[in-house]
């Protein structure tokens, strides 16, 4: 800009004085609409641009960028149930309640109410945790990687862990097992090959072994020519010489969901059973409550990682505890649990009622964007049942002159955000990851988004 236009830049007094910067005092505080003011000043100042027309509006967009969260909550159109990057398991409406009653005031986390004495942290799921696997004892930190890295850094450090080179895995967010397994102060000793690994394998290299782990290839699907030894199979190896079998089951499944054409991830109670010492998994995939990592097993191990300075680390916050708490105790009655928890009742949905929502949805969208309802396919997401088909009827959009980028931006740009697929040309929306009460914000969405 050339320097005439700079001198005639307004103070950031006279623009605090302006009739619509002013307005702005009413809802915001004072020295956020300074340091907008200061922003928007510094940007005419350094851009080619020049001043704005309307400098009320450019400070009042300003002013909305500071105040609005980064974390906010968005509406998830996707179909993938448990996306990662969009929180996985949204909470069941008890965990979300128990949470908001040990938020605002005192709680108690770590005080035993019968004797007014000190309690502790790690008692609160902890028979809940047992008592729904089948195991002696549990234990919840705050996630499932921090889970792994207690287990092999109490039971293992220094010592040998063997695992099979086809369980060597990337779960995703630069987490992978032979680094974990590092870090955590173990030697990883890999045995077998990608497709086959077998007991003798194992067997040949147990002599001065700490551990046995088997990690759930949770992303993933192995065909043709695979094998792997049995659970059973490996903790009766590991129990004849006296050493832990520890097993990372990844989503947490507890629910028998096969009648629902889910049957491919291990479930808790089945590899606890199996005899393994220790069992690892999520409290927020498929058992569909908060970021936590569980560990159930035999007493003595849990309390070697109870008893580990890591688990100080790693420890579980009250909010974390209240919802875990309130996710198991739903599971008392797997119906109720099917029902209630988010994560289930969408992987369970039936299609006739999916196809209702999805016209139900269409029905609202602005005829503009020529709304079609059309066969598809969601995914279970979080690394779990990878292989699944989860038969969905989604609502296609034509986006016309927007194009289907253009109109997905928008969406994600409305208020609540509206995350979409994009597919062939089209924005389309999957009723499965929607509750019916969103559908006003959507149909509001769209109507903006036609307005321009
Ligand atoms: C997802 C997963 C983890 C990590 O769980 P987080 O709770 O995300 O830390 C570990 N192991 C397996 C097998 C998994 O699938």
């Amino acid at each position: 800009m050339n320097p005439d236009a700079r001198r005639q830049l307004p103070s950031v007094d006279r623009l605090l004085r302006d009739p619509g910067v002013e307005a702005l005092f009413a809802t915001v505080p004072r020295n956020v609409v300074v340091v907008a003011v200061r922003e928007a000043l510094e940007a005419a100042r350094s851009s080619r641009a020049g001043p704005p027309e309307d400098w009320a509006a450019e400070i009042a967009e300003r002013v909305q960028e500071h105040t609005t969260r980064s974390l906010q909550p968005v509406l998830n159109a996707t179909g993938v149930v448990l996306h990662t990057n969009l929180g996985r398991a949204p909470l069941a409406h008890a965990a979300a309640l128990a949470i908001q009653e040990v938020a605002e005031g005192y709680s108690s986390l770590e005080y035993d109410l019968a004797s007014g004495a000190r309690g502790q942290r790690a008692d609160h799921c902890r028979t809940l945790l047992a008592e729904l696997t089948g195991a002696e004892d549990g234990l919840a930190v705050n996630n499932a990687a921090g889970a792994l890295v207690l287990a092999l850094n109490s039971l293992a450090q220094g010592g040998r862990v063997i695992i099979s080179r086809g369980e060597l895995i990337e779960i995703g967010g630069s987490f992978r097992i032979p680094d974990i397994m590092g870090k955590s102060g173990a030697v990883l000793q890999e045995v077998g090959t990608t497709n086959r690994t077998h007991v003798i394998d194992y067997q040949n290299v147990i002599d001065g072994a700490a551990a046995i782990l088997t990690v759930h290839r949770s992303n993933f699907e192995q065909v043709g020519f695979v094998t792997s030894p049995s659970s059973e199979e490996l903790a009766e190896l590991a129990h004849s010489r006296r050493l832990p079998y520890l097993h990372d089951v990844g989503s947490g499944l507890l629910l028998d969901l096969s009648p629902w054409g889910l049957s491919s991830e291990p479930r808790v109670q089945t590899a606890v059973s199996a005899g393994a010492d220790l069992v690892m998994f999520s409290g927020d995939k498929l058992l569909g409550g908060p970021q936590a990592g569980c560990l159930v097993g035999k007493r003595e191990v849990i309390a070697r990682c109870r008893a580990n300075p890591f688990a100080r680390a790693l420890r579980a916050d009250r909010f974390t505890l209240a919802a875990l708490e309130a996710t198991l105790g739903l599971y008392h009655d797997p119906e109720v649990a099917r029902r209630e928890i988010p994560v289930l009742r969408m992987l369970t949905l039936d299609e006739a009622e999916l196809d209702r929502r999805a016209r139900a949805l269409a029905a609202l969208c602005p005829p503009v964007f020529l709304p079609q309802v059309i066969p598809g396919e969601s995914a279970v997401g979080g690394g779990s049942f990878p292989g699944a088909r989860l038969p969905t009827s989604l609502v296609a959009l034509n986006a016309g002159p927007l194009g289907a980028e253009g109109l997905a931006v928008r969406l994600r740009l409305s208020q609540p955000p509206i995350i979409v697929r994009v597919a062939e040309g089209h924005v389309l929306l999957d009723p499965r990851t929607l509750l019916e009460s969103d559908y006003p914000a959507i149909k509001a969405a769209l109507q903006a988004a036609v307005e321009g």
